[in-house]
């Protein structure tokens, strides 16, 4: 098809909805899903979140997935990846190929039940178990052992990097001048054509499905609010399910991209949750109530220690957060000499005055009354 045509095709059918892109990034940190062993097993999970993307793909014929694991040691794609079949994913970099011709990768083993089922679903499907397992045959017991957190700043990125290609390849194909800017991004995106009928960009969202605690991510603050704010500038919002725990800095994505934020009382139900709350897409949203959450954790992590602080001091060049005052007034990002004033040193301490005590009944009726409000005549 060439640039001609489609534009012809888009001409006649501007009406049309924008396809949506859906990057789903499931948390799959071994330690937290031990725990939730008894509620919801991974492979449950696993199932809910395929029907889940069946269902987003069925609301549109040109609507995409694309399904980025957090695991422990590293972020990794579960689709769509290249040429599954074959075990040499990793480049010399240790970097995880990947390609977003995702129809093309077809050579997988067809199960003879597997004929009727729709071609994108089955895709999708065979490549997200398989990749799965593959991934959680590569764990040793030596990774799981070293870390207890989970990749979530590596996936968010790759997950950004996904969009942007996308996007910039959908705007390509389409001829839709306004793509790039909506949603293909670009710093001048100022969001103006959004809401009006001409014709709009790949719609794209990221739906993390989080078990992790906080304190696991605290040391990937920087990087995650990185993220985070090129989300808010591309316009893509971040809906974030909580199976387990509660993580601080997804609060604030959710909250700064405006995305849904649940956390899942009962994760049993969380095929239930993934259908009502977060599959509308951009457009549908703009006429729900979507469930919001009103007391967002804005805490930040210190960059010195990376731990979640109450309190803390900013750089006033670089906007660096320090749990403590940085040694000698220097910052420790940017390195300017911050005039401390006399933070820390201890008050003068001035012995207070004494004063004299009064008596009302002594020996000297001439006491002054108290002062207390004497009613008026
Ligand atoms: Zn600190
Ligand atoms: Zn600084």
């Amino acid at each position: 098809m060439n640039a001609v045509d489609a534009t012809e095709h888009y001409e006649t059918s501007a009406r049309d909805p924008a396809p949506a892109l859906l990057t789903v990034i499931l948390d799959t940190n071994p330690h937290a899903w031990a725990l939730l062993e008894d509620s919801l097993p991974l492979s449950k999970a696993i199932a809910n979140i395929l029907v889940f993307l069946n269902a987003h793909l069925a609301c549109n014929y040109a609507n995409e997935v694309a399904v980025v694991a957090s695991h422990s040691q590293k972020a990794a794609w579960l689709y769509p990846r290249e040429n599954p079949a074959t075990k040499t994913y990793q480049d010399a970099d240790g970097d995880v190929s990947m390609n977003g011709s995702s129809a093309d990768n077809n050579n997988t083993t067809e199960g003879p039940g597997q004929v009727n089922k729709y071609r994108p679903f089955r895709i999708v499907e065979e490549q997200v178990t398989h990749n799965l397992r593959e991934l959680m045959a590569s764990t040793s017991g030596a990774d799981v052992k070293a870390t207890n957190s989970t990749m979530m700043a590596g996936a968010l990125t790759l997950a950004l990097s996904h969009i942007n290609r996308r996007s910039i390849a959908w705007a390509e194909a389409h001829g839709a001048d306004t793509a790039a800017e909506t949603s293909g991004g670009g710093p001048s995106s100022g969001g103006h054509a959004s809401g009006t009928d001409t014709a709009e960009g790949l719609q794209s969202r990221i739906l993390i499905i989080s078990v992790s605690g906080a304190s696991d991510s605290a040391h990937q603050y920087i990087p995650i609010m990185n993220s985070i704010f090129a989300c808010q500038r591309l316009h893509i919002p971040i809906d974030v399910c909580k199976l387990s725990g509660d993580a601080v800095f997804l609060q604030q994505a959710s909250d700064a991209t405006k995305g849904v934020y649940m956390s899942l009382t009962e994760p049993r139900g969380l095929l239930q949750y993934l259908m009502m709350a977060f599959l509308p897409d951009q457009r549908s949203r703009r006429h729900l109530v979507l469930p919001t959450r009103v007391d967002v954790d804005f805490r930040a992590a210190c960059f010195c220690h990376r731990r979640v602080v109450d309190i803390g001091f900013v750089c006033s060049i670089c906007l660096s957060i320090f749990c403590e005052p940085p040694e000698n007034g220097n910052c420790l990002t940017c390195g300017t000499n911050l005039e401390m004033g006399d933070y820390g040193a201890k008050p003068a301490v001035v012995a207070r005055k004494r004063k004299k005590k009064k008596r009302v009944n002594g020996p000297s009726g001439t006491a002054t009354p108290t002062p207390t409000p004497t009613p008026g005549p």
